[in-house]
């Protein structure tokens, strides 16, 4: 976690020269998978650096920097929900974290929340440990995971700031925090990469199939690598294969090949491909099947938008009964023998 990613660097050249934030808060707000906690790490030691002053990055050799990269430094302090999701793509391995889920054996499901007694075990942090009485950060992340109680306790802190305390807040959703949280802290908009440059990226971390992986992942870098798998490779290649081929299009074997797999996946990858049609057939673009363009071209020609659309529609109705179908292969047949009507109906026109 030395470096930041690529798509940050403007901004960190930007943040790193100002060094000016106004008011005691920061919120880096944009959606997951993109590596808003990364930079907010790297941001924390920068700050926290002993030689930071003049210079564009942490030294990397300094006591403190030294404390950050062991994951023990005493005015750094880390606030996230116990059950962080692995699959955010903004997981930074935190020492003490990690210690505590080994060694102690869970009771009781993680919490998801950030508890407002977590809140209040800054105060020890903010008002009493600590090296040398120096700047202080804390990062609390993602901040919407704080229950109300919590947000509210954090809340009188923002409106009392202590001196020398630096809060980052990390959000996905900052439309869930309190407007009055939101307004206390110095905004930021997290920068997302274009797709040519997360798909460079992910080549550079080995990953085969980088188009497949980040149109899964909603073109988010991080969360692409999660869908690096073989399992869900095979299983999309030949969903692809299948549906895209009218001809040979059957229904039934399909549902029966899927039907052990994810069917919320399924569906989402059905709902991508008729993304597709519509978007060739309305701007001549697809977004999330570059390489099948010409099929989707072909294909897009003989469906109207009015059937598309309807079609879509229902889809986002299946999509929403996906995780308790009665039937997971009844569930598949009904979906795709409907896909099947859509697209050979119009291909049988020709
Ligand atoms: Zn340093």
């Amino acid at each position: 976690m030395d470096k930041i990613y690529i798509w940050q660097q403007t901004l960190w050249k930007k943040l790193a020269k100002e060094r000016q934030f106004s008011g005691h808060a920061l919120l880096l707000k944009g959606r997951a998978g993109i590596g808003k906690s990364l930079f907010a790490h790297h941001l924390a030691k920068f700050l926290l650096c002993e030689h930071s002053e003049n210079a564009a990055e942490a030294c990397g050799n300094c006591q403190s920097c030294t404390w950050f990269t062991y994951g023990d430094h005493p005015n750094f302090y880390l606030l996230e929900p116990e059950a962080l999701s692995i699959l955010s793509g903004d997981t930074i391995v935190n020492s003490k974290v990690e210690e505590d889920t080994r060694t102690t054996k869970p009771k009781k499901k993680p919490s998801q929340q950030i508890s407002v007694n977590q809140i209040r075990a800054l105060n020890d942090f903010v008002y009493l440990s600590g090296h040398q009485d120096g700047y202080r950060v804390i990062l609390i992340r993602p901040a919407e995971a704080m229950n109300p109680a919590a947000a509210n306790a954090l809340l009188k802190k923002l409106e009392e700031p202590p001196a020398n305390v630096l809060f980052i807040l990390v959000s996905h959703c900052p439309q869930h925090l309190l407007p009055t949280i939101r307004s206390r802290c110095h905004q930021i908009t997290m920068p997302v990469p274009d797709v040519t440059t997360a798909s460079n990226w992910l080549k550079q971390q080995n990953i085969k199939s980088p188009e497949v992986c980040l149109a899964a992942a909603g073109f988010a870098p991080l969360l692409a690598l999660t869908f690096n798998d073989p399992e869900y490779m095979n299983n999309h290649g030949d969903f692809i294969q299948q549906i895209s081929d009218p001809a040979n299009f059957n229904p039934i074997i399909l549902a029966e090949k899927m039907q052990r797999y994810n069917l919320s996946i399924v569906v989402s990858w059905l709902q991508k491909w008729c993304y597709d049609l519509l978007s060739f057939r309305c701007t001549g673009k697809v977004r999330y099947h570059p390489s099948q363009q010409l099929v989707i071209q072909t294909l897009a020609a003989n469906i109207e938008n009015k059937v598309l659309i309807v079609f879509m529609r229902d889809l986002i109705s299946t999509q929403q009964l996906s995780k308790h179908p009665l039937n997971a292969r009844l569930f598949l047949e009904e979906m795709l023998l409907s896909y099947a009507v859509l697209i050979t109906a119009t291909w049988n026109k020709e």
